[in-house]
């Protein structure tokens, strides 16, 4: 070989090496490229899952449902604020079996028979308060469970909790109110039959007119109490009715309107030898229904002369405005009401047992008459009791019920 072709050998060698050497870094360079560009997707992928997620548990959380997802092992893979604290657990519960994480019976109960169905079902289910649910009157709440399948993902499973609450208390007061009405209306009404058929049997009502009359008399004040029952039932459904406009609302005199009510009890405060005195201090004219306000005031002093059997009862009614409200009260110094039952007075046909409980009638009904007529203007009212001291009815109510703001001003 001459030293010529050598020097061309070698250089043709040099250039194959260099164009090897480029072709090998153009190469690692696009490699790397695409390595970052699948590191960027990667981590783009990954933000947009993690987007996803946030943005599913915000709606998710945004849901007035409890919402909970299981995958075909029933491991949780998703749930929803209120679904976490319907199963009163404050872990994180993604990724473990639901069964374990449960501590109520009776929520793991209806959860296997509604995981466990084959068919769309849902189930009512009661449960301990949750913190976004209305609460029912014994503190429970109500929920409608019901599960479906995911539509991407068939052996995944979501549960929905509906809450059903106000539907549920509804529905209780609503059975409570027709068994406890049923209950007062029996006794009168058994009473009231027993006499005639006494009557129809015994030819009473010719053999002894004396007789007969006195039945009739009895079953008279047996009727009579009916008659009360079934008006305040009556009263209690019209001022729960969802209808806003129950009250005819205008302007009266309440002082006229409280004297009213003595004159209209003047015969049972004889007899029981009571004091009843007005201490309200200026004319007042309140804006609202006078008839409500009259059974207010009248449910009220008749309650103290009815349960205090003893003379020398003073029964007081006062008025006082304060910065923020005018409070309208009804006091006695009668036997009072024990601490204990206070809490209960205002529930419909809530009577407190009495050593004379038999010999006063009540419809049970008064004061939560009372209660829902001075709602119904707004206002609201608390009781205090001290036996044989004061027993005092405070009701209180906004201002601009008061016609006359200024007749209440000490200062003129
Ligand atoms: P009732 O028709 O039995 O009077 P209410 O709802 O008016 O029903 O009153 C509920 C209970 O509250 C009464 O049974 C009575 O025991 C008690 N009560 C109400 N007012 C008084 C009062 N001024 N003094 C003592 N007990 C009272």
């Amino acid at each position: 070989m001459t030293q010529e072709s050598f020097f061309l050998y070698a250089t043709i060698l040099l250039i194959i090496l260099f164009i090897v050497a480029l072709a090998l870094i153009i190469y690692k360079k696009k490699i790397t490229q695409r390595e970052h560009t699948i590191t960027l997707l990667k981590e783009e992928k990954k933000d947009l899952i993690k987007q996803h997620l946030n943005d599913k548990l915000y709606w998710l959380n945004s849901l007035h449902e409890g919402f909970l997802e299981v995958d075909e092992n029933n491991t949780i893979i998703s749930l929803n604020n209120l679904a976490q604290s319907l199963l009163k657990n404050n872990a994180k519960l993604e990724g473990k079996p639901l069964f374990d994480v449960l501590h109520n019976p009776a929520l793991e109960k209806s959860l296997r028979q509604v995981l466990s169905a084959t068919e769309k079902t849902s189930i009512t289910l009661i449960l301990p308060p949750a913190p976004s649910a209305h609460k029912t009157q014994g503190n429970e709440t109500a929920w409608q469970l019901s599960v479906r399948p995911v539509i991407k993902k068939p052996k995944y499973k979501q549960l929905i909790f509906s809450d059903i609450t106000h539907g549920y208390q509804t529905d209780q007061v609503r059975k409570d109110f027709v068994a406890n009405a049923s209950h007062e209306l029996r006794t009168p009404l058994t009473i009231i039959i027993g006499y005639i058929e006494g009557l129809l049997e015994e030819d009473i009502l010719e053999e002894s007119p004396k007789q007969a009359k006195k039945f009739l008399h009895i079953m008279h004040k047996h009727g009579q109490r009916l008659e009360r029952i079934v008006d305040d039932m009556l009263m209690i459904s019209k001022l729960e009715s969802s209808q806003t406009n129950i009250l005819k609302e205008e302007e009266f005199s309440l002082n006229e309107c409280i004297l009213d009510v003595f004159s209209r009890l003047e015969l049972i405060k004889r007899e029981k030898e009571a004091q009843l005195t007005l201490a309200i201090p200026q004319q007042l004219t309140l804006f609202g229904d006078k008839f409500y306000w009259t059974q207010i005031f009248f449910n009220l002093i008749e309650n103290a002369l009815k349960q205090n059997l003893h003379p020398g009862l003073h029964i007081s009614v006062g008025g006082e405005l304060t910065d923020k409200e005018l409070q309208l009260w009804v006091s006695d110094n009668g036997i009072g009401i024990p601490q204990a039952h206070i809490p209960y007075i205002f529930k419909r046909f809530y009577r407190v047992e009495t050593h004379h409980s038999q010999e006063i009638k009540g419809t049970g009904l008064g004061l939560s008459i009372v209660k829902r007529a001075v709602e119904s203007h707004q206002g609201s009212i608390t009781v205090k009791s001290l036996s044989g001291i004061e027993t005092r009815f405070t009701i209180s109510l906004p201002k601009e019920r008061l016609h006359s703001p200024k007749v209440f001003n000490h200062e003129q």
